[in-house]
């Protein structure tokens, strides 16, 4: 659907209903489709031709709204998994194994974080963990012989660093791996990682996808450009035959641009079966009719925020990337000129008990682990999400102990600032 703007993708892209069929995408509330014969079957088991047999693996519903997806981000083919952490943990799990290694931004999300230091080092994957502005000498030190991808976030939650894909694409090509973006808070409404280079990206749904708090999901979208061919040393599961399904090599027989998220349905949905719901899959979708509309509106909002906290004398400190006194400023102009969501961090003068104080007295916005949806809500994330690092590690990841981490919603703004102004009113200096 490339003739038309992302404002209409968002609700035209992905399921395309013929003559008489539903409006709206079908929910296949079915876990199991129903064959003619065993050999109709059988072709399906042998990857022989493309179909439906069981949910675990895949399902209609699922498929119309990764396609849409898809189409947003410019990939060639998606999948939706239950939970963002699934997509992350599937996306490095296709085409890394024992013994393999992955470079990480240091900024990631804070359960990315423990999944590999914590539960992938225990598969034995080791991640080195970078800073997102570290020298070029740094970058290139991280990389090993058994290094099989690089990762990070296009906007980093909490830390709202931007992370330079461009950079990190030309190194991760210059060493034959692919780059994967986490694009969760960015969408692709604000950027779309595979512009700048990016081989792969993943989305927690979770977020302003789905936009309304109401459903758990993940998407890992494939750009089809990676040629996984050129190395077939590094992605022996993409370019030798898998004696699971009758010896097919999933770069010849679905090409660049099917290979790898076809392997991930195959394999890994299939022994993992980390399937979204088709109902979860269906509210997705709901979301992303209206995504275009609410990512103008949290990011217009989420600015004016950040704008009135840079100029309260009990702030001590403001971080959003749209700001012009922020680091990643000139990132942010490149990678996402269109705004940069309604996240909003900041610092209130007297550390940790203001900011406790702060939240108690917020009335409007509520204490929530979320962010990213459609009602304002605050975290404080070295006493919740964050709450397994040490301070060093703390401080490596971006986040301070005193950082406030505000999620913008759709309300009015000028109600959202009010409420803010009493809270940091009631907070002690
Ligand atoms: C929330 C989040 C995740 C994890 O997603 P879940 O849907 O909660 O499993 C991954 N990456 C980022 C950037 C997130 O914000």
């Amino acid at each position: 659907m490339d003739k038309y703007s992302i404002e209409t993708r968002c609700l035209q892209a992905g399921y395309k209903p013929g003559n008489g069929e539903p409006r709206q995408v079908p929910i296949i509330q079915s876990t199991t489709f129903k064959y003619d014969t065993s050999e109709d079957m059988g072709r399906l088991f042998d990857l022989e031709t493309s179909g439906y047999f069981y949910t675990r693996l895949a399902n209609p519903t699922n498929d119309h709204v990764a396609a849409k997806i898809a189409d947003l981000e410019g990939g060639t083919a998606a999948i939706l998994t239950s939970s963002g952490q699934a997509a992350t943990f599937y996306s490095i799990f296709n085409i890394a194994s024992c013994g393999d290694h992955v470079v990480c931004s240091a900024t990631v999300y804070g359960g990315t974080y423990n999944l590999f230091a914590v539960t992938m080092k225990r598969m034995g994957i080791d991640f080195t963990f970078i800073a997102p502005d570290c020298t070029d000498e740094e970058l290139e030190d991280a990389f090993k012989p058994n290094t099989k991808a690089v990762f990070g976030e296009t906007i980093a939650n909490p830390a709202l660093v931007v992370f330079d894909i461009e950079r990190f694409a030309k190194a991760a090509h210059a060493h034959g791996v692919p780059l994967i973006v986490d694009n969760t808070f960015a969408t692709p409404i604000l950027c779309r990682p595979f512009e700048f280079g990016a081989d792969i990206v993943t989305h927690s749904t979770t977020k302003y996808m789905d936009g309304h708090a109401a459903t758990v999901g993940g998407c890992v979208v494939d750009s089809g450009r990676f040629d996984w061919t050129k190395y077939p040393d590094k992605f022996p599961g993409l370019c030798t035959p898998d004696d699971s399904y009758h010896g097919v090599t999933y770069t010849q027989r679905f090409g660049l641009e099917g290979a790898y998220i076809t392997k991930m349905t195959a394999q890994l949905m299939r022994d993992f079966g980390a399937i979204q719901s088709p109902q979860n899959a269906f509210y997705i979708n709901l979301g992303l009719e209206s995504l275009h509309l609410r990512m103008k509106r949290h990011s217009e909002t989420g600015l004016r925020v950040a704008n009135f906290l840079s100029s309260h004398e009990k702030v001590a400190w403001v971080k959003y990337p749209s700001l012009p006194q922020d680091p990643c400023y000139h990132k942010t102009k490149k990678y996402l000129p269109k705004g940069c969501c309604g996240v909003v961090s900041f610092g209130i003068k007297g550390g940790r008990k203001a900011a406790e104080a702060f939240m108690k007295g917020l009335k409007l916005a509520g204490i929530a682990t979320h962010v990213a949806d459609a009602k304002t809500c605050c975290l404080h994330p070295a006493s919740s999400t964050h709450r397994q690092m040490s301070d060093d590690e703390l401080r490596a990841a971006g986040v301070s102990p005193d950082l406030v981490r505000l999620s913008i919603g759709l309300e009015d703004a000028d109600d959202i600032i009010s409420d803010i102004r009493q809270a940091l009113e009631q907070a002690q200096a």
